[in-house]
């Protein structure tokens, strides 16, 4: 059993709307400068800074530093933003390998928080490739891992543990609530969830790794899923194809189900009557 970090609000003014996008990641940073969540709060604090993470984590036990909320865009990795829930570790990409192992409450804080995201998101804790994470993965990842599209940093560098942190993760999430246990499913259930709920669910591009007949359990975790996505916005297939049809339907149709789902039209009125 496992009590949720404590989040110390020191809000910050640099943040902004998602723009309905749907959070996919869960990305990591290293501060580059401050020392303490205090410290880096009081610089996101400053409207010049014109910086921000959702939260940021020191060597404090089980508490953290929260600057943004969830809903809100923070702004630390470009383009990645909009998809992203992000901590920043008051840390350096440039510590060794014997430094970060000092800093075991940072680590568990980290672990702790990445499984505290992934069952508010409905985010798998996997790490992506940088492809994956460029892409539409759905995971967690490193801002490097974002390349020039996430602004081309090099944080948190390549001694920092993210094996370890990923294993903690995954342990303090199987450890959480009992029967909602939602991040203890197999691999094959995520594969299986994002063709059924994301494409056009071709039989030939259904995940091999998924059994013919799917358990009453994924189905309910499917629908659990479903209704995370709804909460959070539409999922970027969906934004792909409003975009493309009130545009006038100009160019290559998005690579979306040939006949669109009733929910897609309800939420393409809501666009259209919004903007
Ligand atoms: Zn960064």
């Amino acid at each position: 059993m496992t009590t949720p970090l404590t989040r110390k609000a020191i809000p910050s003014p640099n943040y902004s709307s998602r723009g309905g996008a749907s959070v996919r990641l869960i990305v990591l940073h290293t501060a580059e400068g401050a020392r303490t969540i205090e410290d880096l709060g009081a610089f996101f604090g400053r409207t010049s800074s014109g910086v921000s993470s959702h939260t940021g984590i020191d060597d404090k036990q089980g508490i953290i530093g929260e600057y943004v909320k969830r809903p809100n865009k923070a702004w630390t990795a470009a383009n990645a933003n909009p998809v992203a829930v992000q901590t920043e570790l008051c840390a350096f990409a440039a510590w060794s390998a014997a430094e970060w192992s000092k800093h075991g409450a940072m680590l568990d804080n980290c672990a702790r928080w990445i499984a505290e995201e992934s069952a508010q998101f409905g985010i798998p804790i996997t790490k992506l490739t940088p492809s994956q994470a460029q892409g539409s993965g759905r995971g967690v990842c490193q801002h490097v891992d974002l390349g020039t599209w996430g602004g081309g940093h090099h944080d948190c560098g390549t001694s920092f543990p993210i094996d370890d942190v990923i294993s903690k993760a995954k342990g303090y999430a199987s450890g959480q609530g009992g029967g909602d246990d939602e991040m203890g499913y197999p691999d094959w259930y995520w594969q299986w969830s994002n063709w059924y709920l994301t494409t056009n669910r071709d039989p030939a591009t259904r995940p091999k790794s998924a059994p013919k007949e799917i358990p009453k359990w994924a189905w309910e975790a499917n629908d659990k899923q479903l209704q995370l996505l709804n909460r959070y916005g539409m999922t970027s297939a969906e934004r792909d194809w409003i975009t493309w049809y009130l545009g006038g339907r100009q160019g290559a149709r998005p690579n979306v189900p040939q006949t669109i789902p009733d929910r897609w039209w309800d939420d393409e009125k809501y666009v259209l009557q919004s903007t």
